[in-house]
């Protein structure tokens, strides 16, 4: 019996981590080793990877502010992942009128537009010189159980066209899991 041919779809940044918004306490790197290992895993298991758009990088560029979920959430920018989406549904479909299956969608951990169990939410924007406590105003900013707003709008295609795709977390910390989650559908 023919095994069924198997593809993942990646957040940009699990392959490209200069993507990112820019972190100032450390070297950027194409791709951490701990990734290296996921990214041997898929390799290994012949699943092939598709590699989504980054809608943070499209729509404000690498010198971007890390921004929260709330700052993201307007309909300008949720027509901008949306139509970022529409290339990798055709992929989707065409991948499954041929046989194959697409294992999972891994977002990012905690991000305000790939999260998908957290996001970052907070009170954050307005012209930082003018802020009388700037301190306070980062306080606000927290990790929250929620999506981000790309991966809301995926969800929303995915529900219009009956796709049962699992969406799940790509978390450096809890790679061990991530694999046996994929394994389960191998
Ligand atoms: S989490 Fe999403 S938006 Fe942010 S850098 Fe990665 S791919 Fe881009």
């Amino acid at each position: 019996m023919t095994k069924t041919k198997k593809v993942i779809i990646l957040s940009h940044c699990i392959l490209n981590e200069y993507s990112k918004v820019k972190k100032w306490d450390k070297d950027e790197k194409i791709t951490e080793l701990n990734t290296m290992d996921f990214l041997k895993f898929l390799l290994d298991n012949e699943i092939g990877i598709i590699q989504l758009p980054c809608p943070e990088l499209k729509g404000y560029g690498l010198k971007r502010w890390g921004q929260v979920k709330e700052q993201y959430d307007h309909p300008h920018y949720r027509k901008i992942c949306r139509d970022l989406f529409e290339p990798v549904l055709e992929q989707i479909l065409e991948y499954q009128s041929n046989g194959f299956e697409i294992v999972s969608l891994m977002g990012i951990y905690g991000s305000p537009t790939c999260g998908i169990s957290r996001t970052c939410s907070g009170n954050w924007g307005g012209e930082i010189g003018s802020n009388p406590d700037i301190q306070g105003t980062i306080n606000t900013i927290s990790s929250i159980e929620d999506s981000g707003i790309f991966m809301e709008e995926i969800y929303k295609i995915f529900e219009n066209h009956n796709l049962d795709i699992p969406m799940i977390d790509f978390h450096k910390e809890n790679l061990v899991s991530i694999i046996d989650q994929i394994k389960k559908s191998l």
